[in-house]
């Protein structure tokens, strides 16, 4: 229950279950809880858990750890992996129930071939636009006929199709008109499956910014990441959606000083005080996920005050001003993303400082970053990674 107080991060759980009733109603359909990469940074087994609480019972990862930590943890839902698994493990994809994303003929005659356990459930990858991964789907072309080839394999059991969008968060003529094609390329792929007599049950191509900016009755499920952690994919989102940012991150104080002017300041001396400064020193740094590429450019917040990085950002620990902020002492909480008082830093600042997405910066906190999660204001629960 109790982690160390030098750096951690505090997930709201009240925020990530009101987050999925506003989706949801957006959406107008079942979503399928993108939770790949530690749940974006914000702890798979708290964000899972949770959200299995809240009646979500389809999940998707970006691999099959990630999908056996779901299972470990007690997610007894759907699991979809979005990208590649050794066809080698597909008797441990068929143990587990997890659903495996097939992206060309190839690899799943591999995933058939190796299968002996049964069959694999499997979703169809369409690539309308993106050039990930996919069918490309293009009439004219043998697309269909490799999809139908897959539809006979003895050891896979195919259910459903999907598609992603490379510029649904894009509000440019261009990129709608390109997002609208990707949608009709898929609904085409389907048509043309189901007179062939295949009719899959689950067809998705809705990411966050998908869901808020395109309707199409014809996807059964919408996969929400970015927005269900109350992050927005771009500022074109449509409409006001109210999302909660989930996410805080803390560090403390553990050296205050008074330093006269012309008081070079950590690696480098890249930053000389100009007049007499008050200097304190945190304890977070680049191996905890805050970018050097932050130093002498961020603000943290210490009593409700904005104060600037001052210098390189170190390893482990960085420098700040607080000469406009009284009374700080050793043990004190500086709110590195997050709110104090009235002021707040998002993980957009952060990312725009960064020359970054907001994506990568929740991602990017790293596993020595303790978790901890907070429902009805209350703590209830701890992880530290970095505690064996
Ligand atoms: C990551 C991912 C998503 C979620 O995207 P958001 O922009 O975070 O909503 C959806 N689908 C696929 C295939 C993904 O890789």
């Amino acid at each position: 229950m109790d982690y160390l107080q030098r750096t951690w991060c505090e997930i709201d759980l009240d925020a990530l279950a009101e987050n999925i009733r506003i989706l949801k109603a957006i959406a107008g359909k079942e979503l399928m809880a993108v939770v790949k990469a530690d749940a974006y940074g914000h702890g798979d087994r708290g964000i899972a858990l949770k959200l299995q609480q809240e009646g979500i019972r389809f999940f998707a990862v970006s691999n099959i750890n990630e999908a056996m930590n779901l299972r470990h943890f007690g997610i007894t839902g759907k699991i979809l992996i979005l990208g590649y698994t050794p066809p080698k493990l597909a008797d441990l994809l068929i143990a587990n129930q997890i659903i495996q994303t097939v992206h060309c003929l190839e690899y799943g005659k591999a995933l058939d071939r190796a299968a002996t356990q049964g069959k694999v459930m499997c979703h169809l990858k369409a690539d309308t636009g993106m050039s990930r991964l996919g069918f490309v789907i293009e009439k004219g072309t043998s697309c269909i006929d490799e999809m139908m080839e897959l539809m006979v394999c003895p050891n896979l059991e195919i259910c459903g199709i999907f598609t992603h969008f490379s510029c649904s968060d894009s509000f440019q003529q261009e990129d709608v008109v390109f997002t609208n094609r990707q949608m009709e390329r898929l609904d085409w792929a389907v048509s043309e499956l189901e007179k062939r007599g295949v009719s899959l049950k689950t067809v998705h191509a809705q990411n966050s910014a998908g869901i808020t900016n395109y309707e199409n009755s014809r996807y059964t499920i919408a996969r929400a990441g970015i927005l269900m952690y109350g992050l927005r994919p771009s500022d074109d989102v449509k409409g006001s959606v109210p999302v909660i940012p989930l996410l805080s991150w803390k560090t403390v104080v553990t050296m205050v000083k008074t330093v006269p002017a012309g008081t070079d300041i950590g690696y480098g001396r890249t930053y000389r005080t100009p007049q007499p400064m008050k200097i304190a020193t945190l304890a977070v740094g680049y191996a905890d996920g805050y970018y050097r590429s932050l130093s002498s450019a961020a603000d943290v917040l210490i009593h409700g005050k904005r104060c600037k990085v001052l210098g390189r950002v170190c390893m482990d620990q960085i420098m700040v001003d607080v000469s406009g902020v009284s009374e700080v002492a050793i043990g004190d909480v500086a709110t590195l993303i997050g709110r104090d008082g009235d002021e707040r830093i998002t993980a957009d600042e952060l990312a725009d400082i960064a020359g970054t997405i907001n994506y990568e910066v929740v991602c990017s906190i790293s596993r020595r970053v303790p978790r901890v999660y907070f429902q009805n204001g209350e703590k209830i629960e701890a992880i530290d990674y970095s505690v064996q």
